[in-house]
């Protein structure tokens, strides 16, 4: 398989150039230049999340040094569940895929684990290995550490701002065993980046590290984010009969792509539905055909604070993906839905969850009889218990897992907020 441009100004490459390079030279975004035929028997055929992923993925690594290797990358990647759980005892017509039983409980863990095994399985192939750089203000940094740890033929080296993280982020960026580095930079987050960017730009460094970066706009996130939204629409296509419409919380669109690109693949999905915080740009642009980024306003669903989602230009440019709807969501109807769902059922959501709890309720009663719907449940409550226990008056524990980082040993070396420091950081590489 060749993955293409959706600018069309930069040449077709296989499934490693791809991941290695993260976005193509044009500014475009990478896209399979053709979808493979999958037969859906033997998808049917798989049981479980693992299983599934190695058949459904295979043809994307084609041709590719990661040729075969899907059904091990995604055996280790997936090792933990992603259940259907009804939160309403009377309505089986909702059931909500919970996606934060990963280590960090949040949806993304199914990408970073993925890719830094793609990494992983291409690194121990050469001699250098491969060095993701990332900066990052928070969550993004505690999942690609957590991602990396232990794996050999990667390096995954994070840049956070001194002083300017809480606690509990700082203590989730520094806790990871090797290949995993902190460096806590002098200065704020722009800084961070401003270093990040001034590394991939200087080829010597760049070249001499193998540098690549693990965002949200990489292929190799987008992959494995099919496999669960093709599971579950599987299970419950194989006990009702009826393709299930999905309601998706959606921030820079790489979750609700996956699922459109399932749809496109064969699997049995019916309509997609994408669920935003009050950020307008998607509900303005389906409502009127025109698209217009703008910038992005702070809300209690903060994960999904985008006004130029950064995989649009995949949406255009998969002529068949079509939205059935984006239902805009504020705050004060996402904590009116934490609130209604606990008082009537006991079930606890997340802000981001609760933005496509609250876009299912506003079905009309006709789509709701007519199929079975699935919600996407992105992160566990408890990462958002600021939020969370006020609404419902109780306290979220976190889970087991998620605790567990707080016993950990930290790591972290300081360093100046300039790329001659970051340059020397990279010549040592901290292996014990
Ligand atoms: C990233 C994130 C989202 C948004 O997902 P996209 O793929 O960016 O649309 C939603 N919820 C949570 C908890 C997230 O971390």
């Amino acid at each position: 398989m060749l993955y293409q441009s959706t600018r069309g100004q930069a040449p077709k490459v296989t499934a490693d150039a791809a991941l290695k390079a993260g976005a193509p030279t044009d500014g475009g975004l990478y896209l399979p230049d053709a979808l493979p035929e999958l037969d859906l028997a033997s998808l049917k055929a798989t049981s479980g999340l693992a299983d599934l992923g190695g058949v459904m993925l295979a043809p994307f690594f084609a041709g590719s040094p990661l040729e075969g290797q899907a059904p091990a990358i995604c055996a280790d990647a997936f090792n933990f569940p992603a259940p259907l759980v009804q939160p309403d005892p009377g309505d089986d017509g909702l059931q909500v895929l919970e996606l934060f039983h990963g280590p960090t409980g949040a949806f993304k863990d199914f990408g970073a684990r993925f890719l830094f095994r793609c990494f992983s399985a291409l690194g121990q192939g050469s001699d250098t290995p491969i060095t993701v750089l990332v900066a990052t203000s928070g969550d993004t940094g505690g999942a690609v550490g957590c991602a990396a740890e232990g794996l050999p033929g990667t390096r995954a080296v994070i840049l956070f701002p001194k002083g300017r993280i809480s606690a509990f982020q700082e203590h989730q960026l520094c806790c990871w065993e090797p290949p995993v580095e902190a460096l806590r930079v002098e200065g704020d987050f722009d800084t961070c980046q401003a270093l990040v960017k001034a590394a991939f730009a200087d080829k010597a460094l760049s070249a001499e590290h193998a540098l690549t970066s693990a965002n949200s706009i990489s292929i190799g996130r987008l992959l494995p984010q099919m496999v669960y939204w093709a599971r579950a629409s599987l299970d419950v296509f194989a006990r009702t009969g009826k393709k299930p419409g999905l309601v998706i919380p959606t921030g820079n669109l790489g979750n609700a792509l996956a699922a459109l690109l399932a749809r496109e693949l064969g699997l049995p999905i019916g309509p997609v539905v994408l669920a935003t915080n009050a950020n307008a740009t998607l509900a303005d642009w389906h409502a009127s055909g025109q698209y217009e980024a703008r910038p992005s306003i702070a809300t209690i669903a903060n994960a999904m604070d985008v006004g130029a989602p950064s995989n649009f230009e995949r949406l255009a440019g998969l002529a068949e993906a079509r939205v059935e709807a984006v239902e805009r969501v504020d705050d004060d109807a996402i904590r009116a839905r934490m609130k209604q769902v606990f008082e009537q059922t006991g079930y606890v959501a997340c802000p981001h969850t609760a933005t496509a709890l609250e876009a299912h309720a506003r079905l009309s009663d006709g789509a709701k009889a007519e199929r079975p719907w699935i919600a996407g449940a992105t992160a566990h409550p408890a990462k958002f218990a600021d939020v969370v226990e006020p609404v419902i008056g109780q306290a979220v524990a976190l889970p087991p897992g998620l605790a567990d980082v707080l016993d950990r040993k930290v790591r972290v070396r300081d360093i100046p907020g300039t790329a001659a420091a970051l340059a020397a950081a990279l010549e040592t590489r901290v292996t014990a």
